[in-house]
């Protein structure tokens, strides 16, 4: 049994913005959501979503013994428009890779939890597990689902990772599911999506998501969302950019990175290997220079047609 400030102050000490921990059960409460989000095509291309949903409603089915899900958040900085229009790579994609720097520190942190439990075991997940992650943060007490599909901590807002540890390990006590809707009667992100993707009773069409389409889509992206697409080229932040949870963040942001913010021309002509020297460290390089040349070259297109 682990005193649940410890591991608080161990995460903390790992540099997580902030961490909860719930106890682990099968959220078969999330399965008629999931199941009428999938079955109305929502969920765009996403076929593992279909494939991983017994999985993905019960985390024992994917660590064995599981008796805990730890979820930490980890911040990044939000990027503001540039000159009056969206930054055409969202700020997660400026950072280096999540993935590779978050899994790392929550094995450590299960190393350090290991202390007096050396037979502990443990699973980390960062994002290409089959997980309910965001229910899994407000499970764990650290936000609630905003209209824009995000989880919003009430601290920190929506732009960070969300990366979990299950783990056979029990606690001394498990946070409270956070209850409140921070959203009330604020409707800012339905509005400024530029596609119409989000509505208040049905969540997330991903088949109009600029997101969806630049970042998880292997396929040509429809004209109709590129033409709505401002010039985006990987990710879209508009329904975290006009979240009033985010103003504080955004308000401190640093400036644009100008090495994203490329012509057109710039990314038709840059070549592989410039543009691994550039962005080999970030999320740019799994969606890989082809894909962003595809997209640059439609959205051409159709700005040459109007
Ligand atoms: S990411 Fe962009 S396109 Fe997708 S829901 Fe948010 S605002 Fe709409
Ligand atoms: S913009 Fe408003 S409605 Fe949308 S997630 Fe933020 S608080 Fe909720």
């Amino acid at each position: 049994m682990i005193d649940a400030p410890v591991l608080r102050e161990k995460a903390r000490a790992l540099g997580f913005a902030a961490c909860g921990v719930a106890r682990c059960r099968p959220m078969a409460e999330q399965e008629p959501r999931l199941r009428r989000w999938i079955d109305s095509g929502r969920h765009a291309g996403m076929e593992y979503m279909n494939r991983n949903r017994c999985v993905r409603l019960d985390p024992a089915r994917l660590a064995e013994g599981c008796r805990s899900v730890v979820v930490t958040l980890t911040a990044y900085p939000p990027v503001a428009p540039i000159k009056g229009r969206p930054h055409p790579v969202a700020a997660y994609a400026q950072q280096p890779d999540y993935h590779g720097a978050i899994k790392p520190r929550l094995y450590q942190l299960l190393d350090a939890l290991r202390e007096n439990h050396p037979e502990a075991r443990g699973r980390a997940c960062v994002d290409s597990a089959p997980i309910l992650e965001k229910a899994w943060a407000v499970e764990a007490g650290l936000g609630w689902i905003g209209r824009n599909r995000l989880l919003i901590n009430p601290d920190s807002g929506s732009y960070h990772w969300i990366g979990i540890l299950l783990t056979d390990l029990e606690f001394s006590a498990y946070d409270t599911s956070y209850a409140k809707d921070g959203c009330g009667n604020c409707r800012r992100c339905l509005d400024a999506c530029p596609t119409a993707a989000l509505s208040a009773e049905d969540g997330l069409d991903a088949r109009r998501c600029i997101s969806y389409h630049t970042l998880s889509n292997r396929r040509l992206i429809p004209n109709e969302v590129v033409e709505k697409s401002e010039g985006r080229l990987i990710g879209c932040d508009a329904c975290q950019v006009v979240c009033p949870h985010n103003a504080r963040r955004l308000a401190e942001a640093p400036a644009a990175d100008p090495a994203f913010d490329l012509t057109s021309e710039e990314w038709l002509t840059l070549d592989e290997t410039g543009f691994f020297d550039r962005f080999g460290h970030t999320p740019l390089a799994e969606k890989g220079l082809e894909k962003i040349r595809q997209t640059v070259s439609q959205q051409l297109e159709i700005f040459q047609k109007e």
